[in-house]
């Protein structure tokens, strides 16, 4: 028994590690020269070579003990970072520089093969690849329009650079079909519908027709969806998301303390009536879809700690599920440039958001339910309650 419990207190530390190390790479970014990527065996180039701020690759150490998707710890490119990519035998492996260079490990990509559904084209002809992606434990996601019309009026939020200008409108009918084929084949188990905000606020009409698709496709009344949309003005429109047969709503906040908010938010601010009104909204929403059904996160590094954990511990008090995301200055935005802070700072406000997911009762299920999950604490409220199989950490399946 105590032998047990040591090796568990062991795998703890090793879990903690491994985790705080990703973390690292995910902010501090990894070198890749064009030497080391022709070195490379031809399937790394080439996963290697799509690799963007937008889109940071998924991997793993190939000896680690955590496999699960990587929510804020992907793969990133960083041309000046301390750590980078060279290639042993055709396969990538990272270094750490500095005084000494240190060999921190070999790693590989995850969902490297396209699942061979979405070589599928919709009834319009369009390939299912460019309408959504599917994880290995069954969350589809859908970006639905990478447009967001808050850069048109230069009221986008200072940390984003989400926009594309006449970004092309995937149809729900395309999405309603591409989801259901892949949820009858058991492949897609919960879908993530999220962009940025439509011109004149269609969002509702948009996830109305979605649902509508996916019903007259399914038979479902409830399917397991989230709805990422910001707050709206009139509350009933949370209502219609519920009726529609959404699982699940999220409103991302992004900033708990009001007067950073009203700066680093400005459209969302004049648009959604404001940081009261948002913040009513998510109390409001937990009356209709109950608690561990909504979320809300707050991007991580802009405002000082306590603020932000005094967000996440009142939103939990309401039943809210709150997160924070790991803040980089991506190219494009308002922040582009700045910093975010040390690692250590981030790793300790996700250890501390996990101890508020247990204080207040939420599962492992709640967390994942409100895709695409709560993030990093997730995995950190994972490892401190043991969830382990044999070769470390569970990996995660929606059901
Ligand atoms: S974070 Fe703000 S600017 Fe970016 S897509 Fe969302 S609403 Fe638009």
């Amino acid at each position: 028994m105590t032998h047990a419990v040591q090796n568990n207190k062991a795998l703890k530390e090793a879990l903690y590690k491994e985790l705080e190390l990703q973390l690292d790479l995910s902010i501090q970014g990894i070198s890749v020269d064009a030497d080391e990527i022709s070195k490379l065996n031809s399937d790394y180039g080439h996963t290697l070579s799509i690799v963007s701020d937008a889109y940071p690759l998924a991997y793993n150490f190939v000896d680690g003990k955590i496999k699960g998707p990587g929510f804020d710890t992907g793969f990133r490119k960083q041309n000046d970072s301390i750590y980078g990519l060279e290639a042993e035998e055709g396969k990538p492996v990272i270094y750490k520089y500095g005084k000494n260079k240190t060999r921190i490990g070999q790693i590989e990509f995850r969902n490297e093969t396209r699942h061979p559904l979405l070589d599928l084209t919709t009834r319009d002809g369009v390939p299912f690849h460019t309408i959504a992606t599917v994880r290995q434990d069954g969350q589809v996601h859908v970006n639905y329009s990478q447009e967001c019309v808050l850069k048109d009026k230069g009221e986008d939020c200072y940390f984003c650079n989400y926009s594309v200008r006449n970004a092309t409108l995937k149809t729900p009918k395309q999405v309603g079909e591409v989801f259901s084929t892949l949820y009858e084949a058991g492949v897609g188990k919960h879908l993530n519908l999220t962009s940025g905000f439509l011109y004149e606020r269609k969002e509702l009409d948009y996830y109305l027709d979605v649902a509508e698709e996916i019903q007259s496709r399914t038979g479902l009344k409830e399917f397991r969806a989230t709805a990422v949309v910001g707050a709206p003005l009139d509350f009933s429109v949370i209502d219609k998301y519920k009726e529609a047969g959404y699982f699940s709503i999220r409103m991302n906040v992004e900033i708990w303390d009001q007067n950073i908010w009203n700066t680093i938010c400005p459209g969302k601010r004049k648009h959604c009536g404001g940081w009261d009104n948002w913040v009513k909204a998510l109390e409001y929403a937990v009356d209709v879809f109950g608690k561990g059904r909504v979320a809300s996160n707050i991007v991580g590094g802009i405002e000082p700690k306590n603020s932000i954990l005094e967000g996440i511990e009142y939103k939990a008090s309401k039943g809210i599920i709150g997160s924070a995301s790991t803040w980089r200055a991506v190219a494009g935005s308002v922040l582009e440039g700045h910093r975010s802070p040390e690692t250590s700072w981030h790793f300790d406000l996700q250890q501390k958001i996990a101890g508020i997911y247990k204080r207040y009762g939420f599962s492992f299920s709640d967390l994942h339910n409100v895709s695409p999950t709560a993030g990093l604490a997730v995995t950190i409220f994972q490892i401190d309650q043991g969830d382990f199989d044999d070769n470390g950490l569970r990996p995660w399946q929606y059901p």
